[in-house]
């Protein structure tokens, strides 16, 4: 049998992606500038409702939107703690102070309690780091929720809380572009939201990313950021700080050939966690991310709980070096960052949520180029490793 690997999530090029690459180079738009990054900023615009600005990638749009919302030096930024570290580590080139914020385990994503729990605490002067020691008393100054796995979170409540106590929210959709909550798109619940197109994602530009907002003035400015801060003059004139954070127009055209696919990736991920679901659905200790009734996940990544108490002692390593036996990548979930060595002395507000996501949660191959033959060596494992 073949036993080439199967990544957990690949790349996935349609049909047209070569043709506007193509035509870059036939028209030497070959840079940050050019027909293609105009009209993926409006494939983006129509598909998600909000102005676009596309970026290098989404770590450099979490920074722009950061920065947009004034964040700075020992600011607190609330940010849910269950995601990858690129959520984060903005908040830390801007100097402020992440304070990591527990799930809930509907859809695994920031816990609206846990969120007003750590506001009270910052304001009123309780917030503490790990070894104890208080953290001066100050209203914070953004909310960054992540719809992780393409799972919306619980935005009703997020953005009830963030307008009660007029804090903006910056919303990390970089795994969740074709995720809505009734019909309104992941990212565009509250200030500025922000995409990212990297290899992995459900559409991919090589690296990429954007920043989306309602507000085209904020949008206009994460473009004029991302291009050094030019001021309007014949020779470089600087009255900010710039950034070159703007994405090519080679890569542009990639993006415009995927947007034109989108609707089939997302069919195609929410067709795997399917496949999953009948096989898995009867295996006592196996749980599931729910999709709350209008909610919509384009199933970025299938995952699993895995409760060894359950399954006669089957925890998600066994499954996953099972998987890598035969040459199938699978990997846990997100550790939290407050679990993570370097943000050890960061605030954590929340109780264990995240933690035991982590412990027992795993993420099967999930592209939406994986094959029939591929299923059938995916399932042989699985079947093989929970005896079915
Ligand atoms: C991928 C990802 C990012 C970063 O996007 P890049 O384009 O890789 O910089 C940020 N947050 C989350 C949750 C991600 O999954």
């Amino acid at each position: 049998m073949n036993n080439e690997k199967i990544w957990l999530s690949s790349p996935h090029m349609g049909p047209n992606e070569q043709k506007f690459v193509d035509e870059a180079f036939a028209t030497n738009w070959v840079a940050p500038v050019g027909p293609h990054v105009n009209a993926f900023e409006e494939d983006l615009r129509l598909y998600t409702g909000s102005y676009a600005a596309v970026l290098s990638n989404g770590t450099a749009a979490l920074h722009l939107g950061l920065i947009l919302l004034d964040v700075k030096r020992d600011d607190y930024v609330l940010c849910q703690s269950m995601t990858f570290s690129a959520s984060a580590n903005p908040i830390v080139y801007q100097g402020a102070i992440p304070v990591f914020i527990d799930s809930e385990e509907t859809t695994w994503n920031m816990c609206p309690k846990a969120l007003r729990e750590a506001i009270e605490r910052c304001i009123s002067g309780r917030l503490e780091r790990p070894d104890g020691t208080l953290l001066p008393a100050k209203k914070p100054k953004a909310i960054l929720p992540v719809h992780l796995y393409g799972m919306p979170a619980q935005m009703d409540e997020i953005v009830g809380i963030a307008k009660e106590y007029d804090i903006p929210i910056l919303e990390d959709a970089a795994e969740a572009l074709g995720s809505h909550i009734d019909n309104k798109s992941c990212g565009t619940f509250g200030e500025i939201g922000v995409l990212s197109f990297n290899g992995n994602k459900i559409i991919t530009t090589s690296s990429g990313g954007a920043m989306i907002s309602h507000s085209s003035e904020l949008v206009e400015k994460a473009r004029f950021l991302s291009t050094q801060a030019r001021d309007a003059a014949p020779h470089y004139q600087h009255s900010h700080i710039g950034y070159n954070y703007r994405m090519s127009n080679v890569l542009a055209g990639i993006g415009r050939g995927q947007m034109q696919v989108l609707p089939d990736r997302v069919a195609a991920r929410r067709a795997n966690y399917e496949r999953y679901r009948s096989l898995l659905s009867d295996v006592e200790g196996i749980g599931w991310v729910h999709e709350p009734k209008g909610y919509f996940s384009n199933r970025w990544l299938s995952t699993v709980l895995i409760d060894p108490a359950k399954t006669n002692g089957v925890s998600r390593e066994t499954v996953r070096l099972a998987l890598e036996k035969d040459n199938i990548e699978a990997r846990p979930l997100w550790k939290p960052m407050h679990m993570q060595p370097i943000f050890s002395e960061a605030p954590y507000v929340g109780e264990s949520v995240a933690e035991n996501l982590f412990e027992q949660g795993l993420c099967l191959p999930s592209g939406s180029n994986l094959t029939d033959e591929d299923f059938v060596r995916i399932f042989a494992a699985l079947k093989k490793v929970f005896s079915l």
